[in-house]
């Protein structure tokens, strides 16, 4: 791994040092043979595991100045390409020809989000996303009915990815340490998504507004879009508050409301 950088804090560089942490997330890629996207590959401490897989290898850093650090390091590999990029404005549809490609990566807080939501505008071309997230990220996009962390994002990513949590990470295995925890997210994607594609808008929606007040009941979040008796007519308690609902309760409400859309008057 090229060690002579000092991270920058606006880049989120919190560099992996723990090798045990490293090699778990490695062993996820044994025997793989499709083509890999590392997001962030920063000084390298996943790229030159990645690298021995022998698969092609796209590495995306936005810190120009890694750039030549990598070069240097790696460049003796001809299954890198590596390239000086922002993951969040990117053009995957330059390597969408290489699909089913799997990707990977150590994430700043405040990319992966807005990277993940974006990724899963069109999945189709991806095989699976090995993430390391803020602990908190990972607990929410993972959430079951009945958690803490259970919500909008949990619901909405779950739609389309099986999502597995992996590994817990402590601060220590990073440099510098970040101040919380963080873990290790798989997300597949799903083969059909759970909610049709035409119903989709209807069921983000109905998520959001049914979580807008997460301690009121969903009969005073949905006011307005599904009344009481379309809630019960659809197998859900109105009483209850949105996390305690599960997914097929939320595929349910999003059909009643879809149904009672399509039959009222204009
Ligand atoms: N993979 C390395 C590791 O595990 O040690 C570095 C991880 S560090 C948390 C995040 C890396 O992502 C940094 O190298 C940072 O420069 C890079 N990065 C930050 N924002 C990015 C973006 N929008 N697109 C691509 N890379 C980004």
């Amino acid at each position: 791994m090229a060690q002579q950088y000092r991270a920058r804090k606006r880049f989120g560089q919190n560099f992996l040092v723990d090798h045990q942490i490293i090699s778990q997330i490695i062993s996820c890629f044994a025997n793989s043979t499709n083509p890999i996207i590392e997001i962030g590959p920063g000084r390298g401490a996943l790229t030159a595991e990645l690298l021995k897989i022998g698969v092609p290898l796209i590495a995306l850093e936005l810190d120009r100045d890694l750039i030549p650090i990598l070069q240097r390091e790696y460049q003796q590999h001809d299954n890198f390409d590596l390239r000086q990029a922002d993951a969040l404005t990117f053009d995957f549809t330059c390597v969408k020809h290489l699909a089913p490609i799997r990707l990977v990566g150590n994430l700043p807080y405040n990319v992966a989000t807005p990277l993940i939501f974006r990724l899963l505008e069109d999945i189709s071309w991806i095989s699976d996303m090995h993430f390391m997230l803020q602990w908190e990220v990972v607990a929410r996009l993972s959430a079951r009915r009945g958690d803490s962390h259970y919500g909008q994002l949990s619901l909405v990513v779950q739609n389309l990815c099986e999502t597995t949590t992996l590994l817990e990470v402590p601060p220590t295995a990073f440099t510098p340490s970040p101040k919380v925890n963080s873990g290790v997210i798989h997300l597949k994607p799903r083969a059909q998504p759970l909610v049709s594609v035409e119903q989709r808008a209807v069921f983000n929606a109905l998520v959001k507004s049914a979580f807008a007040q997460r301690r009121k009941t969903l009969r005073n979040n949905l006011k307005g879009i599904l009344d009481e008796k379309q809630i019960s007519d659809s197998g859900v308690e109105p009483g209850l508050r949105a996390e305690a609902i599960s997914m097929d309760g939320f595929i349910r409400l999003t059909q009643t409301l879809v149904d009672a859309r399509g039959s009222a008057p204009d």
